[in-house]
C-alpha cells in the first residue's frame, strides 16, 4: 500500500494538514498515513526541527506532505535548529532538485487577479525550476575587502549536463501528461551557462522527446510573456535563480496565498515532497481561518506524481473547482469560511 508520510510543522500548518487528512480518508482505503512532528514541534519535543528518524521515515514514504515551518517562538534558536534549517535539511536529505509550481487560475477566482479576467480565466501553466544547483550553491562565493579598501562580492552561477537534464527530462515527462508543449528558458545570449542549458535540453530533446514541443525564450522575456499572455505556456522549465523570480510571478497571477501548492520530485521513483507555497502565517494561527486548499492541492498533485493516481487527482481537483463554484470562500479569498468549513466544502464536492 503506498505511504503518505505527513509533517503537520507549526503555525497553520497542522489547520490546514488536518483538513488533508480528512480528504485523503475520504477518497482511498488504499494509502497508508503516518505523522511526525516537523519544524518548531520537532525541536520542541525531540531536540531538532528534523530528527534522523523523520528524514528516514520520509525517504521510506512515496509522498511526503509538508505544512508549514516557523514562528517568532524559534527566531532567536541557532540558525542550525531553527524551523527552517529543518526544512532545507529535508529537501536536501531527499535529493528533490526539481521544483514544481503550478499556476492554475480559476474561474470563480479570475477577478481576484490583478490582471484582466479575459488574460488569466483558464490559465494553467507549471513552471519547473532548478533548485538544488546554480549561483545559489555555485563556487566560489563571498564578499572580500580589496587591497584599496572597496568591498567584491561574488557568486558563480555554475550548471553541468547532468544537473540541466535531469530537470529538463522532468519537464518532459511533465508535458507529455498535458498539453505537450515545453518552454525552456535560459539567457544564453549573455551567459556561458544559457548557452549550456540550450544546447543540453535541445540535445534531450531530439534524443528523447521529439514528440513533445520545444521552444526556448530568454529569461527576461518569459517573465513579459507571463504578464501580457500566460496561456501561451504549458510547462516552462527554467534554472534555479529565474525560476525563483518567474515562479513568484506565475503565483502572482492567481490571486492568494492560500491557493497555491507546490512539489519538489528527484530521481524518478523517489519520494516527492509536496508543500503548500505559503508559511506558518502566525498572524492567524489558532484561529481555524486559514484557507487549506493549498495544502489539499499539494495533496492532489502527490496523487498525481508520487502516488500513482491521477484518477483520484482529477476528482480531487474537480471537487475543488465545484466547491468554489459553489462560492466557497475563506476569508483570505473574500469569505468568511472556516478552515474546516472549507474542507466540509471540498467533502461535500467528492
Ligand atoms: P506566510 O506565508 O506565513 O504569511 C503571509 C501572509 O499570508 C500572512 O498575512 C498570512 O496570514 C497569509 N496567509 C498565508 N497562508 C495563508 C492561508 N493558507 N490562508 C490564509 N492566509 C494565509 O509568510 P510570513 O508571514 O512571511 O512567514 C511566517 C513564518 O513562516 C516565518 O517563520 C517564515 O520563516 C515561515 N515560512 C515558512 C515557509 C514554509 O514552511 N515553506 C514558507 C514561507 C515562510
Amino acid at each position: 500500500m503506498p505511504k503518505l508520510l505527513l509533517l503537520p510543522g507549526d503555525g497553520i500548518g497542522p489547520e490546514v494538514t488536518d483538513e488533508v487528512r480528512r480528504v485523503a480518508e475520504r477518497l482511498t482505503n488504499d494509502l497508508t498515513i503516518d505523522e511526525r512532528p516537523f519544524g518548531g514541534a520537532s525541536f520542541d519535543a525531540l531536540g531538532a526541527p528534523l530528527t534522523d528518524d523523520t528524514l528516514a521515515a520520509a525517504k521510506a514514504a512515496d509522498a511526503v506532505l509538508m505544512g508549514a515551518v516557523g514562528g517568532p517562538k524559534w527566531a532567536a534558536a541557532p540558525r542550525h535548529l531553527r524551523p527552517e534549517a529543518g526544512l532545507l535539511a529535508l529537501r536536501a536529505g531527499m535529493e528533490v532538485f526539481a521544483n514544481l509550481r503550478p499556476a492554475i487560475c480559476y474561474g470563480p477566482l479570475a477577478d481576484a487577479s490583478t490582471l484582466k479576467r479575459e488574460v488569466v480565466e483558464g490559465l494553467d501553466l507549471m513552471i519547473v525550476r532548478e533548485l538544488t544547483g546554480g549561483v545559489y550553491f555555485g563556487q566560489p562565493r563571498g564578499v572580500e575587502t580589496l587591497p584599496d579598501g572597496q568591498r567584491r562580492g561574488v557568486d558563480t552561477q555554475v550548471y553541468t549536463t547532468h544537473e540541466i537534464e535531469r530537470v529538463s527530462r522532468v519537464a518532459f515527462e511533465l508535458a507529455r501528461r498535458r498539453r505537450g508543449k515545453v518552454t525552456s528558458a535560459d539567457k544564453s545570449n549573455v551567459m556561458e551557462t544559457g548557452q549550456l542549458w540550450r544546447e543540453v535540453v535541445t540535445a534531450l530533446h531530439a534524443r528523447e522527446y521529439a514528440d513533445v514541443t520545444l521552444e526556448h525564450i530568454l529569461a527576461d522575456a518569459a517573465a513579459m510573456v507571463l504578464v501580457r499572455n500566460p496561456r501561451h505556456f504549458d510547462v516552462l522549465v527554467t534554472d534555479n535563480l529565474f525560476g525563483d523570480i518567474l515562479s513568484d510571478e506565475a503565483a502572482q497571477l492567481t490571486g492568494s496565498m492560500g491557493m497555491l501548492p507546490s512539489a519538489a520530485l528527484g530521481a524518478p521513483g523517489a519520494p516527492g515532497l509536496y508543500e503548500p507555497i505559503h508559511g506558518s502565517a502566525p498572524d492567524i494561527a489558532g484561529q481555524g481561518v486559514a484557507n487549506p486548499l493549498a495544502a489539499i492541492l499539494s495533496f492532489e498533485m502527490a496523487l498525481r506524481w508520487s502516488l500513482g493516481r491521477p484518477d483520484l487527482a482529477d476528482r480531487l481537483a474537480d471537487a475543488v473547482q465545484a466547491a468554489l463554484a459553489a462560492g466557497a470562500r475563506t476569508r483570505d479569498i473574500g469569505g468568511q469560511l472556516s478552515t474546516r468549513e472549507m474542507g466540509d466544502a471540498v467533502l461535500a464536492h467528492l
